[in-house]
């Protein structure tokens, strides 16, 4: 029998970041450095605190948007901890950053509106916003150090302009957008209807002063969605926690879609959220930071060409003088250097590869040696 499915589901394909990674993990002997997750285990403390919760029988539908406690809690969390201010009533408890970028796409796109996403980018908004129907602008920023440059965004912009995605630090560069960045796009969108969807996921994970969230431009309130998640500074991965904040008016349809698509999170993970805001990050940042130093002075020893990250834990290498398209390179990187990285044309830049730093030391060691390997034997 012949059925039909929805159209825009049927032209979305399944991602291009997982099945590379599980061609990786299926050729025997291959060193992955593929992974977008912390390689730490989540903090006892956290785990302990949604243990007694469901001791306590906290294990009944809890409120749709969340606990009042951990509303407040990330309330007072996000204008302690970086200056932005929305009551709990602005505050949704979602299901991973992803159901937040969903219920947010979802609430204001209709179809055929633009959404304009700065690439390379993390592959999940395209999606998203195909299957929503609406378009997807891509905003190349390879040639300018990964910072948008402001006269090229103003000439993306059209009529059907919905919203723009900012992802800082971003997937897959790890690069931040500097201040003067910030300032110029925020001059462009000042008096214009669109949204702009702040992807803050690895603000936590930043390894330089200056760091600055398109959030922080209290004007634009009305048209902020600032989206988080509990993933990433707390290896929290397999619980799939985030959040949104956004203005009272935009809440309050956001809060819709998440009511019949989800209902709510689960309930006895909530007090174990409020216990990972509690829980300082300092350590992983060290952590990463220090494989970022090690990782970073390898590449360049190699003669490879890549932007030092400022923050998450992704390199983005430029593979361009290797003369092959990105699924090429890697997939003959796996094949004969055993040595398992992701093709940059995943996240929209053709002739790079995104490797992970979420390995310890001596996997780092042992990828990069193979790395170092396969380029020379290339190269002879
Ligand atoms: N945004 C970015 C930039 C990401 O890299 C990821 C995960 N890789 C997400 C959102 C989704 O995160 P979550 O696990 O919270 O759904």
């Amino acid at each position: 029998m012949d059925l039909i499915f929805n159209q825009a589901v049927t032209q979305v394909e399944l991602s291009g970041i997982r099945q590379f990674t599980y061609m990786v993990r299926d050729t025997p002997g291959a060193c992955a450095l593929t992974i977008g997750e912390p390689d730490l285990n989540t903090p006892e403390v956290i785990k302990e605190a949604a243990k007694a919760a469901l001791d306590a029988n906290d294990t009944h539908y809890p409120p749709g948007n969340g606990c009042a406690y951990l509303l407040e809690a990330i309330s007072q969390y996000e204008a302690r901890a970086h200056g932005l201010h929305y009551a709990p009533g602005e505050i949704i408890m979602t299901v991973g950053a992803t159901e937040a970028l969903f219920a947010s796409l979802s609430t204001i796109l209709n179809p055929g509106d633009e959404v304009i996403l700065p690439t390379p980018a993390f592959g999940l908004y395209e999606a998203l916003v195909r299957l929503r129907q609406g378009v997807p602008v891509a905003l190349p920023t390879q040639h300018s150090h990964f910072q948008i440059v402001p006269e090229e965004l103003a000439a993306a912009i059209t009529p059907k302009t919905k919203a723009i995605v900012l992802t800082s630090p971003n997937n897959p560069t790890g690069c931040m957008y500097t201040k003067d960045t910030l300032d110029a796009i925020h001059e462009i969108l000042k008096d214009r209807p669109i949204f702009v969807l702040c992807d803050d996921v690895y603000r936590a994970l930043v390894y330089t002063q200056g760091y600055h969230s398109f959030a922080e431009y209290a004007d634009m309130r009305d048209r902020i969605i600032v989206i988080q998640s509990f993933s990433k500074p707390y290896a929290m991965t397999g619980w799939r926690l985030g959040y949104c904040m956004a203005d009272a008016p935009v809440m309050d349809r956001i809060q819709v879609f998440h009511q019949y698509a989800v209902t709510s999170i689960p309930s006895f993970v909530q007090r174990a959220c409020v216990t990972a805001l509690q829980t300082p990050t300092d350590d992983v940042v060290d952590i990463f930071r220090k494989r970022r130093d090690y990782v970073y002075k390898r590449l360049v020893d190699m003669g490879l060409k890549v932007e030092k990250p400022e923050g998450a834990f992704y390199m983005f290498i430029d593979i361009q003088k290797f003369g092959m398209d990105s699924v090429t390179f890697c997939t003959r990187m796996l094949k004969e250097g055993l040595v398992g990285v992701i093709p940059g044309i995943h996240f929209g830049a053709e002739g790079y590869m995104r490797l992970s730093y979420c390995y310890s030391d001596a996997d780092l060691k042992e990828g990069l040696d193979r790395i170092e390997a396969f380029i020379k034997k290339l190269s002879a």
